[in-house]
C-alpha cells in the first residue's frame, strides 16, 4: 500500500503524532523497531505533566512545554490512562535560592501559568510536613501532574489504531530513498512507500535524519537513573518536589506517581553508549543523598526497583521540529525533557507542518475519540468488585498479589496488544509490587501461551531474544 504518512519511532512523541494524523483521511503507517510501542525513553522517565513554567518562552519546548500541559485532560478523559494534576514545589535552601523562585515565578506567570505562589515555611509546614525544616521557601505550581506514560502510549496508538493507522513492530528502518513522489522506507519488514516520513526516533533520531540525507545534528544521550520506593511511603510527599533546576537537568526529584508509589531521580549524565540504561551505585548514592537533603525520611532501604532512560539531547538543547532539505522529511528531533508534556502539542504541530509541506488534511467524519475503558480492578470498591467476579470469575481469580491484578485485566491487556511480560506489566501493573514479578510472572506467561497459542517458551520479557525459559533439550546446556 502507498501511504500518506510514514511515522519512524513509536515513543510518546510518534505515537502522538499518529493518534493526531488519524483524525484525517489519510493512510497513515507508524515503523516500531522495538516490540511494541513505548518501550523507548518513553516508558522510562519521571512521568511528570510539567507546569509549564520551567523552559524559557525563547525555546521551542519552553513553548510547547506549556501547549501541551494543557492538552492532558482532555487526553486523559476520551483514552482512560493514568494522570493526575498533583501539583509540584521547587524548594530553595537559602535567600540566594529564593530568588531564584522569584524569577522563576515573573517568567512562569508571563507565560500564562496559572497558580503560581511562593509558599512560606508555616504553609510548606501544613502542607508537606515530611520536607526538611532548613527549606526557606517554595514555588508552588498546582499545574503540575503525573501520568503513567507507558499506559498513554499504549491507549495513543490503541486509539490511532482503531481509527485506521497501521502499526508495524519489531520493524527497525534502516535505510531511506527518495524517488517520484515522495519515500521508499527499507527495514526488517517489507517495503513502505510513502509522500512524508516523520522522524521520531528518539535517540536515534540523528542516525534517521542520516538515512533521508539531512543527518544535520547530532543527538548526545543523556542517561537518567530512576529509584522506585516501597508503596508503604505512600502519601509520605504529595507533590512532585524540584530542587532548583541546573543548565541541563532540572533536578533529582520526589515524584509521587500515579500509582501511589515514591520514586526519585533522575541522575544525568552524558553517555556515548546509546544502549546503556544500567543503573550504578554511584547513581543511587547521587540520588539518595540529593533526596535525604530535601526529604530526610527517604532511604535507599525503601528502593524496590530502579531503572535509566536517554534523554535524546541535541546541541542547542531544543527540540528541532520542522521540514529538512530532504522534500517530504520532517524532523521531530531532540525530543528530551519535557518531551512527555509537550507531545500533545507536538503532534499538533507536526500535523500543521505536514499541511503546510503540501499534505491535505480533510477532517474525518467517522473518528471516535475515545477507546474501551480500562477496569481498574484493585482502585474499585469492594460491593463493586464483588459484583465483577461474579460476572466473571476471572476478576476473583488473582494474577498479581502485590497489585491486586485479576487474570480478566490480565487477559484484557493481552487482548489490546500486549506480548510480553513488560506489555502486560505496563498495562496492569502485574509485576510492578513488592515482589516484583516473583508471585505473578509465571502466572503471566501461562495466560500470555494460552490466549496467544505459542508454547510457553516462545514467550519473552520485552522482545527480542529475552526469553524467560528454555527447554532443557535446548541443546545449548553447558
Ligand atoms: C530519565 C528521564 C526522565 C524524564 N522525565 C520526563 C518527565 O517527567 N516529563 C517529561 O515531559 N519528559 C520527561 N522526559 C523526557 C521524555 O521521556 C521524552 O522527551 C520522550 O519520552 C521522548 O519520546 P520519543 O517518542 O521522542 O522517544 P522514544 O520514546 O525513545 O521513542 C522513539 C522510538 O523510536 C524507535 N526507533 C529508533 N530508531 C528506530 C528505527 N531505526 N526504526 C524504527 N524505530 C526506531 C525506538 O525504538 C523508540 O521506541 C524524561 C526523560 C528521561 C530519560
Amino acid at each position: 500500500m502507498n501511504y500518506d504518512v510514514t511515522i519512524i519511532g513509536g515513543g510518546v512523541i510518534g505515537c502522538a503524532i499518529a493518534r493526531e494524523l488519524a483524525r484525517y483521511r489519510l493512510r497513515v503507517i507508524l515503523l516500531e523497531k522495538e516490540c511494541e510501542v513505548g518501550f523507548g525513553t518513553s516508558k522510562s522517565n519521571s512521568g511528570i505533566i510539567h507546569a509549564g513554567h520551567h523552559s524559557a518562552t525563547d525555546t521551542l519546548k519552553g513553548r510547547l512545554e506549556w501547549a501541551g500541559n494543557q492538552k492532558w485532560d482532555a487526553l486523559c478523559a476520551a483514552l482512560g490512562f493514568g494522570f493526575e494534576r498533583i501539583g509540584e514545589l521547587t524548594v530553595a535552601f537559602t535567600p540566594e535560592e529564593r530568588a531564584t523562585l522569584e524569577r522563576l515565578l515573573i517568567s512562569g506567570r508571563a507565560k500564562g501559568v496559572p497558580g503560581l505562589e511562593i509558599w512560606e515555611p508555616d504553609r510548606l509546614r501544613r502542607e508537606e510536613p515530611n520536607l526538611s525544616s532548613d527549606i526557606v521557601a517554595a514555588l508552588h505550581a498546582p499545574t503540575a501532574g503525573v501520568v503513567n506514560p507507558y499506559e498513554a502510549c499504549f491507549t495513543l496508538i490503541e486509539s490511532a489504531r482503531a481509527n485506521g493507522v497501521d502499526v508495524a513492530v519489531d520493524y527497525r528502518v534502516e535505510a531511506l530513498s527518495r524517488g517520484g513522489d515522495g519515500w521508499t522506507v527499507t527495514g526488517t519488514g517489507p517495503d513502505v512507500a510513502s509522500r512524508f516520513v516523520v522522524n521520531a526516533a528518539g535517540i536515534f533520531a540523528d542516525r534517521v535524519a542520516a538515512m533521508a540525507g539531512v543527518g544535520t545534528f547530532r543527538i548526545h544521550p543523556r542517561k537518567g537513573e530512576e529509584y522506585l520506593l516501597d508503596k508503604r511511603l505512600r502519601g509520605f510527599v504529595k507533590r512532585v518536589i524540584f530542587p532548583l533546576p541546573t543548565a541541563t537537568s532540572k533536578g533529582i526529584l520526589v515524584i509521587p506517581t500515579f500509582d501511589g508509589t515514591l520514586m526519585v531521580g533522575p541522575t544525568a549524565h552524558e553517555t556515548e553508549d546509546r544502549s546503556d540504561i544500567t543503573t550504578t551505585l554511584p547513581g543511587s548514592d547521587e540520588v539518595f543523598e540529593s533526596v535525604r537533603r530535601v526529604v530526610p525520611g527517604i532511604s535507599e532501604r525503601d528502593c524496590i526497583a530502579e531503572f535509566a532512560g536517554l534523554r535524546a539531547a541535541a546541541e542547542g538543547e531544543d527540540f528541532i521540529i520542522g521540514p529538512t532539505a530532504a522534500k517530504g522529511f520532517i524532523n521531530v528531533a531532540g525530543i528530551q525533557s519535557p518531551g512527555l508534556t509537550a507531545a500533545p502539542a507536538i503532534a499538533e504541530m507536526v500535523a500543521g507542518i505536514l499541511e503546510n509541506e503540501g499534505l491535505k488534511l480533510t477532517a474525518r467524519d467517522d473518528f471516535v475519540a475515545a477507546v474501551p475503558p480500562h477496569v481498574r480492578f484493585a482502585a474499585l470498591p469492594l460491593d463493586e468488585q464483588v459484583r465483577l467476579a461474579g460476572e466473571d470469575p476471572r476478576y476473583g481469580r488473582i494474577v498479581c498479589r502485590c497489585e491486586h491484578i485479576s487474570e480478566r485485566e490480565t487477559v484484557d491487556a493481552i487482548q489490546r496488544g500486549a506480548h510480553t511480560l513488560d506489555g502486560i506489566k505496563f498495562r496492569t501493573r502485574a509485576g510492578m509490587g513488592r515482589c516484583q514479578g516473583g508471585f505473578c510472572s509465571w502466572r503471566c506467561m501461562e495466560l500470555l501461551a494460552r490466549e496467544r497459542g505459542v508454547p510457553i517458551t516462545e514467550i519473552t520479557k520485552r522482545g527480542g531474544g529475552s526469553w524467560v525459559i528454555r527447554r532443557r533439550d535446548d541443546g545449548d546446556q553447558p
